[in-house]
């Protein structure tokens, strides 16, 4: 797009509704010292995006035409980064305001911007607030707010969409996407934060060009899964990466299973997995992706475990196995952390532990330090799978009882002294069947 000719819409204070004390008194004292020193200073992308939809923006970002250099010079408390972006930091113990001088879309043939099969590899080329503004995304990502005079400058018709609730692309969106696979799941992810609808040209092509997202750096496809999943809103993001088929390039295991779930049990513990989350973040509880993913690829490792059962593995030899196959596929498409995948496989593997009630098992699994996760596992699945709903109770009524109590009441009531063939009763003294540890069932 040619931004030479754009005349910015400009919003004035009295008629945008954002206030100076909604933005963060740091990223103010890094515009006003911008401004003070004779550069541009202005709140860009996100924040102002949010701060028109009555959002609390997460953080805010600054763009000017003063370089990284100068930028650095004007503040003791910044550090450059990136090579991709050549960025400054400016930062406040936990706050970092992020400053980026104006980028050009276009190519100067000096080499700093590269594409590669068309897809940009370095974007170094420092340009005007035009040109800075068409680089960006989406129309409502690229409203500037000036600290000069408070007002909001709109280059690309933002300002409209965002008072629409739309969300549309800059430029030609074939191209667009080409250039930053990841933009369609940006689209996705800020139509559900936001509940904007897509724009009809901007959602159009992205079922076709999801497969290019397979090209994308799986470091960063993790985290835009963090971004879609942990943040409040996941159950709509859910909705619309499956809608416009994206859900497919990201979880394709997961996205198999519900194509073949004629029950909708998969479905249903996937969906409750998620609205945990949203209102465990709407609680400001903390949230683990370990727990999110033990969900998400619960389908996938049930099934890959029954195959493994069902061709005469041992329990303990398919779970590890399942467990390994499914990782392993996964992490090839989104790179989860082995910090997050090990308490994974943990919370699927205390769930075949579940059915067993000796008391030195009992007591084992009380103390495992995953029991809780595994616990509130089991609960999920038993949304799904009513029959789990008696084991559910019994470990929770386990949990509320003393352990010498508990330990008392597994007691075998014949036999002497070891309990591990013997009979084991249930919290409340009844006295039950041995059974033998099972192979859980799916979901
Ligand atoms: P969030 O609320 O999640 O922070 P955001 O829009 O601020 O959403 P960031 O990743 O923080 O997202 O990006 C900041 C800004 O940088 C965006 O608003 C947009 O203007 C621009 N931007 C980010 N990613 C891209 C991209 N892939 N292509 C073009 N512009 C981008
Ligand atoms: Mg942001």
């Amino acid at each position: 797009m040619d931004s030479s000719r754009l005349q910015p819409r400009v919003i004035p204070r009295q008629d945008h509704g954002i206030s100076r004390k909604q933005i963060s008194p740091n990223a103010l004292r890094v515009l006003y010292r911008l401004h003070e020193a004779g550069f541009a200073a202005y709140l860009v992308g996100g924040a102002v995006r949010d701060l028109l939809v009555g959002g609390a923006p997460k953080d805010f970002d600054v763009a000017t035409d003063a370089t990284p250099d100068q930028v650095r010079s004007l503040f003791r408390n910044c550090r450059l980064i990136g090579r991709r972006f050549r960025l400054a930091h400016v930062v406040y113990g936990p706050e970092i305001i992020e400053v980026a001088t104006f980028r050009a879309g276009e190519d100067d043939g000096s080499g700093a911007r590269e594409i590669e099969n068309g897809v940009l590899v370095r974007d170094n080329v420092y340009g005007t607030i035009e040109d800075d503004a068409v680089r960006r995304d989406f129309t409502a990502n690229a409203l500037y707010y000036a600290i000069s005079d408070f007002s909001v400058r709109d280059f690309v018709g933002g300002y409209e969409d965002v008072q629409a609730r739309s969300l549309r692309l800059i430029g030609d969106p074939i191209t667009r996407y080409r250039e930053d696979p990841v933009r369609m799941l940006r689209a996705a992810r800020l139509s559900a934060k936001l509940g904007f609808a897509m724009d009809t040209a901007t959602a159009e092509p992205i079922a076709a060009l999801a497969s290019l997202l397979e090209g994308a750096s799986s470091a960063r496809l993790f985290d835009e899964s963090l971004k879609l999943f942990m943040a409040g809103h996941a159950v709509r993001s859910f909705e619309v990466l499956e809608d416009q088929g994206l859900l497919t390039v990201l979880l394709p295991d997961l996205a198999r299973a519900l194509c073949s779930d004629p029950s909708g049990q998969c479905r249903d513990m996937v969906r409750q997995a998620l609205a945990m989350t949203d209102a465990r973040v709407a609680e400001e509880k903390p949230v683990t992706p370990a727990f999110l993913f033990a969900a998400l690829l619960w389908p996938a490792y049930a099934a890959e475990l029954h195959r493994l059962l069902m061709s005469g593995a041992d329990l303990a030899v398919a779970e590890q196995r399942a467990a390994d196959r499914v990782t392993l596929r996964q992490t090839d498409r989104l790179a989860i952390p082995k910090r997050f995948t090990v308490p994974m496989h943990e919370i699927w593997w205390l769930q075949s532990r579940f059915p067993l009630r000796q008391r030195k098992r009992v007591m084992r699994l009380l103390h495992h330090p995953r029991f809780r996760a595994a616990y509130d596992f089991l609960e999920l699945r038993a949304h799904a799978v009513p029959q789990l709903m008696e084991e559910l109770a019994w470990w929770r009524e386990a949990q509320s009882i003393e352990a010498d109590a508990l330990a008392e009441r597994l007691q075998p009531k014949t036999g002497r002294g070891s309990d591990s063939e013997g009979d084991s009763g249930a919290p409340s003294g009844r006295r039950r069947k041995p059974r033998r540890r099972s192979a859980p069932r799916n979901p």
